[in-house]
C-alpha cells in the first residue's frame, strides 16, 4: 500500500516556556488539509501572519545560537527543531500550529510531550499519497572536524557519533532506522543538553532564560547536574532528534542513510541547503503522474504518457481500451518498420524481439493496474514473468492487441495475466507480477 498523508484528528493545545526567551507560550495544533505542509501562525501578531516550515523560511542568523528558527519579514519563530522532529518522526504531513509568541516551548527539553499529545489525539489518514525525497547522489558537508554524509537508500537511517573534549561527553554513538515506533521510543524522549560552562555563557548573553536543570541536561565535570539520564547515550540521541527536525524543514520527508559526526544545527542547515539544491535539480527532469481515470473506458497516447514514465524509444503501448478500472483492458501496439529495434533484429528480416512483446504487455498491464484509485501517484515495477510463451512472429505492419486481466491486487504487488494477439491469433502470453512504489522514486 502506498503511504498516505496524515494530519491530526482534532485540535489540541500545549503550553510551556521557551528555553531561550523564557516566554510563556501557548501552542494550538489544528488539523490541516492535504498538501498544505506544516504551517505556524503567530496568533499574537496583527493579521496573524503564517510561516510555512520549509526551506524557504529557514533563518540562519536569528540572533539566538543553538536553535533553529524560521520566519519572514520580522515575523519569527525560534526553536522549531524538537517539534519539527516529532512531526517528522510520527509522520505528520499537514498541520497548523498556532503560537502566541516567538519561541516554541521547550517543555521537558525533548520531543516527549509533543509526541504524547499527538499520539493521544491520533492521526487522520488523508487521500493524497505521502511523497518522499529519495537522495539521488551522495551528499556531504563538513566543518572543522564535524561532518555529515548522506547516501541513497530506500529507508531513513541515522548513525550519530558525538565526541566532545569533556570527560562525560567522550565518544557516544547512536544509530537508528526511523519509523514512527522507533522515533517515539528511542528518540523522542531524549533531552537537550549543554556544558556547565556553556550554560553560564548563555545566561550572560541573556539567553537560556527558560532553561533549568529539569529541561536541560547540564553536564558538569562529575556528570549531569541534578538530573538523571534517560538513556546512557541520551546526548547522541538528542543530536539525532535535532537532525531529524532540522532536515524536515526540507518540506517533505526523506529517504537516505545519514552518517553524522559531532555535527549540530549549523551543519544540519548546510546539509539541508544541499538537499534542497539536489531536490530542485531533479525536479526539472522528473516524472509526475498526472492522470484522472474517472470512468474512461479508453485512453490515448497523451494520457498514457501521464500514467507511464516510459519514453522513446521504450514506450510500447499506443492506446488502451475497454478499461475496467484496476481489473482489465486491451492495449494496442502498432508495430512499424520505424521501430528502433528492427535496425538490428534483423537487418535482413525484421522480427519484433519476444522480450519486447513481453515488455509491451507489461506496459499495457501497467496502465490497467495503475488505473485503480488505490495506485494513484504510483509507478509499477515489473518484478516477475511466468509461463511466458511466444507463438507467432511479429513483424512491421502487425497490430498487437494485448488483453490484460488483473488476477490479484494485494496493494503492494499485483498479478496480471496478459495475452498478445495479432489478427486474432496468439503471438505471446505471460503471467506477470508487479510491485508499486511512489512515482517520486524516479525524481
Ligand atoms: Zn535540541
Amino acid at each position: 500500500m502506498v503511504d498516505k498523508q496524515k494530519t491530526i484528528r482534532e485540535k489540541f493545545s500545549l503550553a510551556g516556556v521557551g528555553l531561550h526567551t523564557g516566554q510563556k507560550i501557548k501552542l494550538t495544533f489544528k488539523p490541516s488539509a492535504e498538501n498544505t505542509g506544516i504551517q505556524f501562525i503567530r496568533e499574537d501578531l496583527p493579521n496573524k501572519p503564517s510561516i510555512k516550515a520549509d526551506f524557504f523560511h529557514v533563518i540562519t542568523n536569528s540572533g539566538i545560537p543553538r536553535c533553529t528558527s524560521i520566519g519572514q519579514d520580522n515575523v519569527i519563530i525560534h526553536t522549531v527543531e524538537h517539534l519539527m522532529s516529532v512531526l517528522c518522526g510520527l509522520e505528520v504531513d499537514n498541520l497548523i500550529v498556532g503560537i502566541d509568541g516567538q519561541e516554541v516551548p521547550g517543555l521537558d527539553g525533548s520531543g516527549l510531550e509533543f509526541s504524547k499529545a499527538i499520539k493521544k489525539v491520533g492521526l487522520l489518514e488523508q487521500n493524497s499519497p505521502r511523497e518522499y525525497f529519495y537522495i539521488k547522489e551522495p551528499l556531504a558537508v563538513e566543518d572543522n572536524g564535524s561532518c555529515i554524509s548522506m547516501t541513497p537508500a530506500t529507508d531513513f537511517c541515522i548513525a550519530y557519533t558525538l565526541d566532545y573534549d569533556h570527560p562525560i561527553l567522550r565518544s557516544q554513538f547512536f544509530s537508528v532506522r526511523i519509523n514512527s515506533q522507533t522515533f517515539e521510543q528511542e528518540v523522542a524522549p531524549c533531552r537537550t543538553f549543554c556544558l556547565e560552562s556553556e550554560a553560564k555563557e548563555l545566561r550572560e548573553k541573556g539567553l537560556g532564560k527558560g532553561a533549568n536543570y529539569e529541561n536541560t541536561l547540564v553536564v558538569g565535570s562529575q556528570g549531569v547536574i541534578n538530573n538523571r539520564m534517560r538513556f546512557s547515550n541520551e546526548f547522541a540521541r538528542h543530536k539525532v532528534l535535532d537532525f531529524i527536525g532540522d532536515i524536515y524543514l526540507l518540506g517533505i520527508p526523506i529517504k537516505g542513510h545519514v552518517l553524522a559526526v559531532k555535527s549540530g544545527h549549523k551543519l544540519n542547515l548546510e546539509l539541508l541547503k544541499k538537499l534542497h539544491q539536489q531536490k530542485e535539480e531533479h525536479k526539472e527532469n522528473s516524472y509526475v503522474p498526472d492522470y484522472n481515470f474517472s470512468d474512461k473506458r479508453q485512453i490515448g497516447i497523451q494520457e498514457i504518457l501521464k500514467i507511464l514514465p516510459h519514453r522513446f524509444p521504450f514506450l510500447m503501448v499506443d492506446r488502451v481500451y475497454e478499461i475496467e478500472k484496476g481489473k482489465k483492458g486491451i492495449g494496442i501496439k502498432n508495430v512499424t518498420t520505424n521501430d528502433y529495434f528492427f535496425q538490428g533484429h534483423f537487418p535482413s528480416r525484421p522480427v519484433m524481439p519476444g522480450v519486447l512483446i513481453v515488455e509491451a504487455m507489461a506496459q499495457a498491464a501497467g496502465v490497467v493496474v495503475l488505473s485503480s484509485d488505490a495506485h494513484h501517484g504510483q509507478i509499477a515495477f515489473f518484478m516477475a514473468a511466468d509461463k511466458v510463451k511466444f507463438r507467432k512472429v511479429v513483424a512491421p505492419g502487425d497490430q498487437i492487441k494485448m488483453e490484460v486481466e488483473v488476477l490479484r491486487d494485494r496493494g503492494k504487488t499485483a498479478q496480471v495475466q496478459a495475452v498478445a494477439k495479432v489478427d486474432g491469433e496468439i503471438a505471446a502470453e505471460a503471467e506477470m507480477i508487479f510491485s508499486f512504489t511512489n512515482a517520486s522514486y524516479l525524481d
